[in-house]
């Protein structure tokens, strides 16, 4: 059992900055989601460690932008899949930093193929990427967050963790088989986690975006006819942008949200409200 510890709830008017004091890591924030959230929970007052794992200077352009706001950060090249270099990537922001009270559990890719044609390598790399580097980054910062426990002047929880799923947590995907395995698998780990670390006062929850403007999925955007394609599945008919997600990060680890734990934070434009019912199917 855990000890017993003190009800600490956010004060009804807080007067600071949602994250002044906090301390960030954000992987493969050079690119996409990863860079918004990086930005955002920057401008929100927090400190950020920018990890990535090629492209260091899309990495320090990152880092310049949250220095402007008035924020500390450095970009930190560890590749997620890698148990000795994300050990180090967690060592160095204990020292930098201090230690961790928010950890984005972002980096993620795609290798897709029809399923019969999917190699053992294009499976392992998306697993290794997607979900057990989710594992060992999870597990670096559980390891701080227990150890620290609450500090109450900084946050109600002694940490926070999303993990960046996917709606192919919950909708199937032809094509991509590895890609939405690995999402499913991150949902569980979550769940699972969220409940096991919770008397502690971590909290763990996942963002499952839609369709999302980025380098991933260029393919299903960049062309009208492709977008017109997309829109037939979001229902609020507008794709997602990266500051969408970044906004909804903040929130999700902010006070504001210190009684949501165990979740997915679906943020898709209705794209899991089965649009081909929306004319009574
Ligand atoms: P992106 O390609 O722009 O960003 C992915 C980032 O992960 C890149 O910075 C990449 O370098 C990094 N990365 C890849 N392998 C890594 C490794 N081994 N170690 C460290 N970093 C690594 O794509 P994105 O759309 O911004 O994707 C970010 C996350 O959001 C992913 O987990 C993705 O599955 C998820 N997602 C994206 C969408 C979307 O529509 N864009 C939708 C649902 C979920």
């Amino acid at each position: 059992m855990a000890e017993k510890l003190p009800d600490v709830v956010m004060p009804a008017c807080p007067s600071r900055r949602l994250l002044e004091g906090q301390k960030a890591l954000v992987t493969g924030a050079n690119s996409g989601i990863g860079k918004a959230v990086a930005i955002a929970l920057g401008e929100a007052g927090a400190d950020v460690v920018v990890n990535y794992v090629s492209g260091e200077e899309d990495a320090n352009a990152v880092v310049q932008t949250i220095h402007r706001g008035g924020a500390k950060s450095y970009a930190h090249r560890a590749d997620v899949s890698q148990e000795d270099p994300v050990r180090e990537m967690f060592k160095k922001m204990c020292h930098e930093f201090g230690t961790i009270d928010i950890l984005i559990n972002n980096a993620g890719l795609q290798r897709d193929a029809p399923f019969d044609e999917m190699t053992l390598d294009q499976w392992n790399l998306v697993m290794r990427v997607n979900l057990t580097g989710q594992f060992l980054c999870a597990r670096e910062a559980v390891r701080e967050f227990k150890r620290r426990g609450v500090v109450k002047e900084v946050s109600c929880a002694a940490g926070k963790i999303i993990c960046m799923s996917s709606v192919h947590e919950i909708i199937p995907w032809a094509g991509h088989v590895n890609y939405a395995a690995s999402k499913g698998g991150v949902m569980l780990m979550m769940k699972s986690l969220a409940q096991e670390v919770a008397p502690h006062r971590i909290r763990v929850n996942s963002i499952a975006p839609g369709a999302i403007r980025t380098p991933i999925n260029r393919p299903a955007w960049e062309t009208p006819e492709a977008y017109a394609a997309l829109m037939k599945l979001v229902p609020y008919n507008r794709i997602g942008e990266v500051d969408d997600i970044g906004r909804a990060a903040v929130w999700l680890v902010s006070d504001y949200a210190d009684y949501v734990n165990g979740i997915s934070l679906v943020v898709d434009g209705g794209m899991t409200l089965y649009p081909g019912f929306a004319t009574g199917g």
